[in-house]
């Protein structure tokens, strides 16, 4: 992905923090364990570095979204356990197997596919049963969930290493939220003394959930957003328990590139598409080689996104086209082609982050770092295993 990088525009992916972040969060929901999820290629950073470091700084598995995403990692030569976080279609199963991947399943045919898959193979295939307490999303019904139970127990090809539930809103602080997330783990709770036997293993909790609440880490944590340095949300990070331990988590990802163009321009002109913007003054404009294509997303312009060029907020001078964007630097700015522009991180003593651009595009932080697009180079920064992805 790096190696032969021409291009001026780079996402840089801090291993440091991220295994700061790992440390962080590890250690807030001992004794139980932390499954670092590296699903839409480790949310736009890099599903295998990110995925060592993980586990490098304490992680006990990985989970994905996508067969292809469990098989990715195990070309890459990662060997820790690997999650499903939902039931592969039946014709993967045999895919399933081969890399040894821990499959969810939420149907009887998901679990006869597994059986029959595993079978073929010769092998045993580990397997987490999803009840569905209220995300309704995927999952078996909670009255349904003991029958699957049993249909994975009676089948000698299958391991049955948890039962695992998802909250809807973990995130949220209104009584409204707690008082459903409450509804969700007892009802988790029910199907769980519902089972002949405890699983092995219980898991419930994003990181939302991990941060937030102690009765909902059983035996692991899922975590995502966390690890990569972001609060799940804008609630969590104004209460008072949580607040506090999210604001110590350090953001993963920047994203930067070197201004490629320069020029004066008179007060009133008005750059880009559509020439919706008059320069309050005479001013230096630069140009920028990211666009929408890349994930800088048109509506930053109207959501009134700056972003850092030597130090200092500069406003956009226009409508982000798909390749590029222009920067308005101000007049008697000193800012030359090659120049380093941030757009997300930290440069100098100032910082913009991906929850800003998140509030100004009326969505969350995840889908800003998922919509960093793949034909931005991820450099990989920091620590021993900072070297190459
Ligand atoms: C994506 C996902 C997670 C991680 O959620 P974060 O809020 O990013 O921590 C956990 N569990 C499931 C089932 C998911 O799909």
């Amino acid at each position: 992905m790096v190696e032969g990088r021409t291009r001026p525009a780079w996402v840089e992916v801090d291993l440091d923090a991220l295994r700061h972040n790992v440390a962080l969060l590890a250690q807030r929901v001992a004794p139980a364990a932390l499954c670092a999820v590296v699903k839409a290629d480790a949310y736009g950073h890099g599903a295998v570095p990110v995925a060592r470091a993980a586990i490098g700084a304490g992680a006990a598995g990985l989970a994905v979204a996508l067969v292809d995403e469990g098989v990715e990692l195990r070309e890459a030569g990662i060997e820790a356990p690997v999650l499903l976080l939902s039931e592969p279609p039946a014709d993967a199963a045999d895919m399933v197997v081969r890399a040894g991947l821990a499959a969810t399943v939420t149907s009887r045919g998901g679990v006869d596919a597994l059986a029959h898959a595993a079978r073929r193979v010769g092998t045993r295939v580990r397997v987490h049963v999803k009840v569905d307490t209220g995300m309704h999303r995927i999952g078996v019904a909670p009255g349904a969930a003991a029958a699957l139970v049993a249909a994975v127990a009676d089948e000698p090809a299958l391991a049955l290493e948890a039962v695992w539930t998802h909250l809807a809103v973990a995130d949220g602080t209104a009584a409204d939220d707690r008082t459903f997330t409450v509804l969700q783990l007892e009802t988790f709770d029910k199907v769980v003394a519902g089972l002949p036997a405890r699983p092995q293993v219980l898991h419930a909790a994003n990181t939302a959930g991990a941060v937030a609440w102690t009765a909902a880490r059983y035996d692991m944590v899922r975590t995502g957003i966390g690890m990569y340095g972001l609060a799940p949300g804008p609630d969590l990070v104004a209460d008072g328990d949580s607040g506090p331990f999210l604001a110590r988590l350090r953001p993963v990802l920047s994203l930067r590139a070197r201004v490629s163009a320069v020029r004066e321009l008179d007060a009133a002109e008005r750059p880009s598409y559509g020439r919706r913007r008059p320069l309050p003054e005479r001013g230096v404009v630069a140009t920028v080689p990211l666009g929408y294509a890349d994930g800088v997303r048109r509506g930053l312009f109207d959501g009134g996104c700056e972003v850092l060029v030597g130090g200092r907020r500069c406003p956009l001078a226009g409508t982000i086209t798909m390749d590029q964007l222009m920067v308005d630097c101000g007049p008697d700015a000193a800012v030359a082609p090659g120049d380093e522009v941030t757009l997300i991180g930290r440069q100098g003593s100032d910082e913009v982050t991906a929850a800003q651009w998140a509030s100004m595009l009326g969505t969350i932080g995840y889908e800003v770092l998922c919509g960093i697009g793949p034909r931005v180079p991820r450099v990989v920064v920091g620590g021993p295993a900072g070297r190459k992805p």
